[in-house]
């Protein structure tokens, strides 16, 4: 297919999210192109998205797509996890199961059905990005040639490979990075545990089984980097198959799939918009990165939608969308920390010694907290709906921003703390504030007990300035 010469967004990447977010865009009218690099994922084929997915998909207008490309997943799921015993999960409603190639095939088809330009296979071999967005990528399709687009923005949905695009004009800078991890695909039959899905512990790490239903299923390692270049994949898996007692240790007549990067990182870009893995990879213990990514491309849709029609807006817009990303990803470390501390039977084999949840004590109650020097009050933007509009404010040095704690405005109670003032002192005198008055007191201390761990507060005895 034809390189288009000018479009309003160029997307790199036509996974979850790179492909959701080009026909959200295309269906909105406007003129997108979707690259897609053409290699098929191996690793985990099929995945399933969790029952707490729905009501989110559902505001975000996804849900119905999302409905009828999947299935209910009517595994039974267990785990064998801080104990040598199985335990069978019988609480949870049951969420979707998908095979990921059909899944994101079917995304793509979707995008091209509201008129975005799908194009497979394309290379980018050169191309320049302005700070305020407009790109010129010069492109190598698949029958070759040299073609050259001109893009009013470029958003970047590459997934973990966004390495793949260091060379590339956009500046993607990592900005952190979890413990280093490797996720390792076996598949092969296994008919008793087929209408199961199982995670287990073993001191080489985790497994994570998916039955396929019918006679067996995969089942992949999620392992140390750093232990499997020193140990090698094939006695990797022998070991962490010989401690499994679930279907990992059954499993016959196994296929070793390909490895895959699973380290949880965090990314940001300059003038490119960084949308799903490509912004923030979470560990997949969480069984969420499918969902972060269709929920990223709704976020990132309106984002590009609002800087198409206030391209005076664009750098704070992509800073926000990055807000966004960073902030489940901060969510999902803590999470995702809290469950691997569960696990307490290894102590000293490296996957989990190089996991273990440092011990910070929590700040003293007599902490007294002060508004850092690199914290302002602004007028900064935030969704309402649909479109995104100014209101009240903070914003850090390095254009982060905040509005409010769940319901609570933060404004007012980080003005409690401009005299210094413990966070129990400031509570108590958030009564004079009519915004803070009609608000439970354990609300207000909850939303400053956020303020001061994110750093939008500093400890009153020390001179640090604001975080970042
Ligand atoms: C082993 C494993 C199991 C998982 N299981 C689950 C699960 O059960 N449920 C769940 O919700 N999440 C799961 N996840 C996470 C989930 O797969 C990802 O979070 C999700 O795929 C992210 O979507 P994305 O569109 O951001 O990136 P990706 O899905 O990685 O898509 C990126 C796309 O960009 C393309 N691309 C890469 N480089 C280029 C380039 N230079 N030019 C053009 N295109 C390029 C790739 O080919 C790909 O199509 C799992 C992850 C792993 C590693």
């Amino acid at each position: 297919m034809a390189v288009p010469s000018t479009c309003e967004v160029f997307v790199f990447g036509a996974g979850p999210a790179g492909a959701t977010l080009a026909r959200l865009l295309a269906r909105a009218g406007h003129s997108v192109v979707l690259l897609d690099g053409a290699r098929p994922r191996t690793i985990a084929p099929r995945e399933t998205l969790l029952a707490t997915a729905q009501p989110a998909l559902e505001r975000s207008g996804l849900w119905p797509w999302v409905e009828a490309h999947t299935e209910v997943d009517t595994l039974r799921h267990g785990a064998i996890w801080g104990s040598d015993a199985w335990r069978w999960r019988s609480d949870a409603a049951p969420g979707r199961s998908y095979l990921r190639a059909a899944f994101d095939a079917g995304l793509r088809r979707a995008a091209a059905a509201a008129g975005a330009t799908v194009l497979a296979g394309a290379r980018l071999v050169q191309g320049a990005v302005q700070s305020d967005g407009r790109a010129e990528l010069h492109l190598q399709p698949l029958e070759g040639g040299l073609e050259v687009c001109h893009a009013r923005y470029v958003a970047v949905a590459t997934g973990r490979g966004t390495r793949s695009l260091r060379a590339a004009p956009f500046a993607v800078r990592e900005r952190h990075h979890g413990p280093h991890t490797v996720a390792l695909t076996l598949q092969g039959g296994c008919a008793a545990a087929a209408p199961c899905a199982v995670v287990e512990a073993v001191p080489q790490g985790w497994w994570w089984w998916h039955g396929d239903g019918a006679a067996g299923g995969a089942a992949t390692l999620f392992c140390d980097g750093d232990e499997l270049q020193q140990v090698g994949t094939a006695a990797l898996l022998h070991s962490a198959r010989t401690a499994a007692r679930g279907p990992a240790h059954t499993l016959e007549a196994t296929t070793v799939g390909a490895a895959g990067d699973a380290t949880a990182r965090a990314r940001s870009a300059e003038a490119v918009l960084l949308v799903g893995d490509a912004a923030a990879s979470i560990d997949p213990l969480a069984s969420q990165g499918t969902e972060k990514a269709l929920l990223a491309a709704e976020h990132a849709a309106r984002v590009l939608r609002a800087a198409l029609a206030q391209p005076d807006d664009f750098a704070e817009l992509r800073r926000l969308h990055e807000q966004w990303e960073h902030g489940l990803y901060r969510a999902h470390v803590r999470s995702a920390a809290q469950f691997l501390d569960q696990e307490r039977r290894f102590p000293d084999a490296p996957f989990w010694a190089r996991r273990r949840l440092p011990a910070v004590p929590p700040p003293a109650p007599s902490t007294r907290w002060r508004q850092p020097s690199g914290v302002v009050e602004a007028a900064v933007l935030t969704r309402l709906g649909d479109t995104f509009t100014r209101t009240l404010g903070l914003r850090r040095l390095d254009g982060e921003t905040l509005v409010a704690v769940g319901y609570v405005p933060a404004v007012p109670v980080w003005r409690l703390f401009a005299a210094g003032a413990t966070l129990n002192e400031a509570v108590a005198s958030g009564g004079g504030d009519a915004r803070l008055f009609v608000l439970q007191p354990a609300a207000v201390h909850a939303a400053a007990a956020v303020l001061a761990e994110q750093g939008w507060l500093t400890p009153a005895d020390t001179h640090a300035g604001a975080r970042h």
